[in-house]
């Protein structure tokens, strides 16, 4: 990991940036907490209640304060939950965030149910690219993975994000040990064939029931591996990367790729250019912050665009070094995946 240099106390006009040196550029906005799936190493299988609605910022707000995070330098906005696609007005979201000035990049991460009903409408609104969550194309894995019987809804979803335009459409896979992490190879020549492009994170301590076990989780050199068994991995040079935190490789020579992202293993945190907003209006700087800050309640109170600017600023700059897990200390955040955005 490259060295980040020591925080300063935070000078006047610190925008997106943090003590140490880094600038936050990618916005991820939970646009609600609520899900159709229960993916095992996320929710528990019951029993996670979800924000009251006027706990949860309305459209007006969500917009108002994105546009601050763009008026800072935020260059592209992502929308995630929970499933966003459970908003019922993120069209008219997307529409808005396209209009706002200088225009972002729009991105989702969805779970892919439901794609297919709003992929042109989402499209056409402004949406750029969509990540869709897949992590087996077995039908009964995907099952006991998710706890819903959705595959079928997944792939039309998929084909009519391809189909939208939706390009390059991204299929994002986690492996868990003795569920899916034998079919990691099938995944790959599924997606090949479908010419989406596939990229495998790591499990990380997020999950609301808190059963991550660092023992159990299958790490990126494992992913490789199996991949391996079939394909002929070429890495791509880390020049390729920026702040993204997938290392590439071409398969069998290329042009396709497959990522692997090693979060836990490996971490980006010293080339991490994101921070976040959850659907009741707390900013947070990393997946792992112990502490937010509100905006929901200044907003609610009044606060200027200068004064929200303001603490999302104060927010940015407390960001620490690090997620620190396996560190002595580290303790997983309260909120789970689900709330933060992920
Ligand atoms: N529901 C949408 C979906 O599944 O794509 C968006 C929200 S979901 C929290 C965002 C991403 O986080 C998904 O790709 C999901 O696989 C991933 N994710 C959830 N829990 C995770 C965990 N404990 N470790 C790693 N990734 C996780
Ligand atoms: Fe829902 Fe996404 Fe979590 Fe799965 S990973 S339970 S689809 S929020």
């Amino acid at each position: 990991m490259t060295a980040l240099p020591t925080p300063r106390l935070r000078p006047e006009g610190s925008g997106l940036s943090d003590g140490f040196g880094r600038v936050a550029r990618d916005l991820r906005v939970s646009v609600t907490d609520r899900c159709n799936l229960r993916c095992t190493y996320c929710m528990p299988a019951e029993g996670l209640p979800w924000m009251a609605k006027a706990e949860m910022l309305s459209d007006a707000e969500m917009l108002r304060v994105i546009g601050v995070f763009v008026g800072l330098g935020v260059r592209q906005v992502r929308l995630t939950g929970g499933e966003p696609l459970l908003r019922r007005s993120l069209v008219d979201l997307v529409v808005g965030i396209a209009a706002l000035k200088p225009r972002p990049r729009i991105a989702m991460t969805t779970n892919g149910v439901g794609l297919a009903r709003v992929a042109g409408a989402l499209a056409e609104a402004g949406l750029d690219r969509v990540n869709v969550s897949l992590d087996t194309i077995d039908a009964e894995t995907f099952s006991r993975l998710t706890r819903r019987n959705r595959l079928t809804d997944v792939e039309k979803g998929l084909a009519a994000a391809a189909e939208a335009g939706l390009a390059p459409v991204k299929v994002n896979a986690v492996a868990m040990r003795g569920v899916n992490d034998a079919d990691v190879a099938d995944v790959l020549s599924w997606c090949l064939d479908r010419g989406y492009e596939l990229r495998f994170i790591e499990q990380m301590p997020l999950d609301a029931q808190h059963g991550w076990d660092r023992t159990q989780m299958v790490s990126a050199d494992e992913i490789r591996s199996r991949l391996s068994e079939r394909f002929t991995l070429t890495a791509l040079p880390d020049a390729d990367r920026g702040s993204a935190p997938a290392e590439r490789f071409l398969v069998d020579g290329g042009p396709a790729t497959v990522g692997i992202i090693a979060s836990v293993s490996e971490p980006f945190c010293a080339a991490c250019d994101r921070t976040r907003l959850t659907a009741d209006g707390q900013v947070r700087n990393c997946l792992f912050s112990e502490v937010e800050t509100d905006l929901r309640g200044p907003l609610r109170d009044g606060a200027s665009d200068a004064e929200l600017a303001d603490l999302v600023s104060g927010e940015m700059w407390r960001k620490k070094r690090g997620h620190g897990i396996g560190e002595p200390g580290f303790t997983q955040p309260a909120r789970p995946m689900s709330s933060i955005g992920g």
